[in-house]
């Protein structure tokens, strides 16, 4: 389903793996037209549908921006550069080789996710390098009246940027904020292993600061208002998350126990009555807490 946001900015619910409101991807219309993030490969169709919904082509597609290469931000960029022959895609330079050759992305991902579940995302198709490229930080694009910042962030993953819409004041976040789930409304740092960095993170929220966006443009999920106080929130929550976990891994919690602690923590934490967590909400949730997990153990070998 695709929703406009104001003029010419677009929210697709690319209906990830089936649900709603999990996975958006964004659209910009302007002289040229740009498409920040995919969603699964098995999202492509929606894609392609919500574009034509709004009377457009997907061949007319300019861009497609990937926040980084997880698979439900840059799964279907493959398959969508086979449908769009003028598209160019834009990413973080360290994101480049992975997309050329999604070998080692989609083994990684069946080893966390197992492979039923990975072969739900759909399959995810090489770039040709030659439609790829990689943007540093701070440079811009114009789209015509609309003008994309890239900011690198690297907190959630060493590959990850954000997108900033500098005439409208967008902030397109990918994963440098908490997501949240409509069958269980907390918020849920983005802590995912295996590079997710605290610091790095929390660096990121104080520089997204200082662009004082208008709004976020979340993956998971949909449009939030920003100020400078949402994004301290963010901040804080990090805080809260990291000890959260800390403390049950030094009671000698494991993954599993400091997840069903973390669910309830945040059920508690975002005054949400859910008696049983879904099954795909608690498997983000345990990720988040296998990635902080990892942090700390990182943190501590390097003393
Ligand atoms: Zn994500």
């Amino acid at each position: 389903m695709i929703t406009q946001v104001q003029k010419g900015a677009y929210l697709i619910d690319t209906m990830a793996l089936g649900l709603r409101e999990f996975v958006a991807a964004y659209l910009l219309v302007d002289e040229k037209i740009a498409l920040i993030d995919t969603g699964y490969a098995s999202s492509l169709n929606v894609i392609l549908s919500d574009i034509r919904r709004i009377g457009l082509e997907p061949s007319g597609l300019d861009y497609i921006v990937v926040t980084h290469v997880h698979l439900d931000h840059a799964g279907a960029a493959g398959s969508l550069v086979k449908k769009a022959t003028n598209v160019k895609v834009l990413a973080h330079p360290k994101s480049v080789k992975h997309l050329i050759n999604p070998a080692r992305l989609v083994s990684s991902v069946e080893e966390v996710y197992g492979q039923i579940a990975a072969a739900s995302f759909g399959k995810t198709e090489p770039i040709p390098p030659e439609r790829i490229s990689g943007v540093e930080d701070g440079v811009c694009i114009p789209l015509g009246n609309m003008r994309l910042r890239f900011v690198h962030t690297q907190g959630h993953a060493p590959h990850h940027l954000c997108v900033y819409e500098e005439t409208n004041a967008l902030l397109f976040t990918g994963d440098s904020v908490s997501g949240t789930y409509p069958d269980f409304p907390v918020f849920v740092p983005p802590s995912v292993p295996p590079s997710f960095d605290f610091l790095g993170s929390v660096n990121d929220l104080r520089r997204l600061m200082e662009l004082e966006p208008r709004l976020l443009m979340t993956s998971h999920f949909g449009v939030r208002q920003a100020s400078r106080s949402i994004l301290e929130k963010e901040i804080f929550l990090l805080n809260w998350w990291r000890d959260l976990i800390s403390f049950e891994k030094e009671k000698g919690g494991d993954v599993e126990s400091i997840t069903d602690t973390a669910c309830e923590a945040l059920a508690k934490r975002f005054g949400v009555n859910v008696k049983e967590v879904p099954g795909y909400v608690r498997l983000n949730i345990k990720l988040a807490v296998k990635g902080m997990l990892e942090y700390l153990d990182r943190l501590a070998t390097q003393g």
